[in-house]
């Protein structure tokens, strides 16, 4: 008994090895999702708010978070990749749309400037005051700048506002009025140039007392305009992501067919940083190709290939000049390709195993697909993946494309597989150009590997990424990690320790028991 209480020695020198390592969890030819396993606690010695969570999303670009949105019609256009950059991690414009269309996309991030209004009303000196009106019953205010052509880009020739309107004498207060007839006129107004900094064009605004700033090129050419409304809104982004230039940074999918060349052309000259090619089979003739060619004739774009679930589809990538990978088949909540085409890999494997390959070359890892939680993104970067990828978890937000919609009393917004028959299909004004999921001219019938659902209304990302980041934080602390990169070295080390769950394990980890709850995450 003294001997049991006590300790001898023997016993006190036994390894505390608790665990498996990555490679004991996941070598043993078994294909495991993020819920198969659990990463056992670490020590902590320092605070959440201390964790770095800076990351490599490609062989030159590093992302000070590693969260990625999907290229994905109903996920990514201009609005969410600029509040994916203003939070650090980056969006990528999907393709499902003519270059045109998607260039400008792009053109929008590169162009954004935190706190000034990018496409403002704008009417001309020849609308009328009933114009004025109907902006002000849509939108809820009458700040309206004039310009020649009624549009940003044309000369601004002055503004409305409320108080060009309030005090009108009765003989212009005729709905036919032109525009011209009440306008503050241009001599009058405070305005500032297009190099100006958000913190100066603040001081101005509140100096001027005026409700709005327009801002103007050298040529007297609208830009952009700020509000005082908005200036209590504007939070700074320290974390965002940027080039050399300090523009957002933003990423744009292409296909690998000889029109995607065009494709490109239009993207680069519209700045884009990175570019995917979008094909859920990527060990391809076709991508190798397009590889090849991007890497020849736009030697500083950086290049994502994929998707790849093995360590030989990823070689041949890696080999034709890809500078990172992206990772999944099958696992997307939108997906039917496992159940269609037989293939894929459960998606705690495929991030594995291609990480540990991939890692050999420096090329990064991005984990797409199947991510529902927090823990799932902990749980992909613990296996080897540099950033993750969402679709589902981004859907629903404000900045993704898309109107609500009610649906008995729930506010919905579509999402849906981009190898879905609705999504192959499109047909609207922004075009269609999926060919994500066929691989030559001579596919006649489409068969779909996605589905087309809708998912309930989440608010704006700009909250919903912090919650994300902070979690995130959390989870590195619990398990010991200082930062994403420790995570990764810990795993190597065999530092890091994981388990398998039994199916029972899965449903003690989850809430059990209750009558009845309510599950607010933030
Ligand atoms: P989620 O985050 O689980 O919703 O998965 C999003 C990912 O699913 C995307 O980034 C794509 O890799 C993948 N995906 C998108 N559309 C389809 C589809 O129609 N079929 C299969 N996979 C898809």
């Amino acid at each position: 008994m003294a001997d049991y209480l006590s300790g001898n020695a023997k016993l006190a020198e036994m390894p505390l090895e608790d665990g498996l390592s990555a490679s004991q969890l996941l070598s043993n030819g078994d294909g495991l999702t993020y819920d198969d396993f659990i990463i056992l606690p670490g020590f902590i010695d320092f605070t959440a708010d201390e964790v770095d969570l800076v990351s490599p999303l490609t062989k030159k670009l590093n992302l000070k978070t590693p969260l990625v949105s999907s290229p994905m019609d109903t996920v990514t256009e201009s609005d969410m990749a600029i509040a994916m950059a203003l939070c650090g991690g980056i969006g990528i414009i999907h393709h499902n749309c003519t270059p045109e269309y998607q260039a400008n996309e792009v053109h929008k991030v590169k162009k954004y400037k935190h706190g000034f209004i990018r496409d403002p009303v704008v009417l001309s000196p020849n609308h009328s005051l009933r114009d004025i009106l109907n902006v002000k019953d849509e939108h809820g205010f009458c700040g309206v700048p004039i310009t020649d052509t009624g549009k940003v880009g044309g000369k601004l020739l002055g503004i409305v506002t409320s108080r060009d309107i309030g005090f009108l004498e009765d003989s212009l207060y005729e709905s036919s009025t032109k525009l011209e007839a009440i306008m503050t006129k241009l001599e009058n107004l405070v305005t500032a140039s297009s190099g100006v900094t958000l913190q100066e064009a603040n001081v101005i605004l509140e100096k001027s007392k005026k409700g709005k700033l327009p801002i103007i090129n050298d040529k007297g050419e609208l830009v952009s305009l700020m509000a005082k409304t908005d200036l209590k809104k504007n939070r700074s982004y320290p974390n965002a992501s940027k080039d050399e230039n300090k523009q957002l940074l933003v990423g744009a999918a292409i296909g690998t067919r000889q029109n995607d060349q065009e494709r490109l052309k239009l993207l680069a000259a519209a700045g884009v940083d990175v570019v995917i090619i979008d094909s859920s089979q990527g060990n391809s003739k076709y991508q190798i190709d397009i590889i090849k060619y991007i890497k020849a004739n736009y030697p500083d774009l950086q290049v994502i290939a994929g998707n790849v679930v093995t360590n030989l589809q990823a070689k041949n990538l890696i080999d034709a000049g890809a500078d990172g990978l992206r990772v999944g088949m099958g696992s997307g909540s939108i997906c039917i390709t496992q159940e269609v085409m037989a293939v894929g890999r459960p998606q705690a494997t495929a991030v594995y195993k291609v990480a540990e390959y991939a890692r050999r070359f420096g090329v990064p890892v991005i984990a797409d697909g199947g991510i529902q939680t927090i823990g799932h993104i902990i749980k992909g970067l613990s296996l080897g993946a540099s950033t993750v990828m969402m679709g589902s978890l981004l859907a629903g937000t404000s900045e993704a494309p898309g109107e609500y919609f009610f649906s008995d009393g729930v506010r919905l917004k579509k999402y849906r597989g981009m190898g879905s028959l609705e999504a192959m299909n499109r047909k609207d004004a922004k075009g269609s150009a999926m060919d994500r999921y066929f691989h030559n001219e001579m596919d006649k019938m489409k068969v779909a590997q996605g589905v087309s659902g809708s998912i309930i209304d989440k608010g704006t990302v700009l909250k919903f990424l912090p919650y994300l980041l902070c979690g995130i934080k959390h989870g590195c602390q619990d398990i010991g990690a200082r930062s994403v990169n420790d995570l990764r070295t810990m795993m190597y080390k065999g530092e890091l320790r994981f388990e398998r769950r039994t199916h029972s394990a899965q449903q003690e980890g989850n809430v059990h028991g209750l009558f009845s709850y309510e599950k607010r995450l933030y």
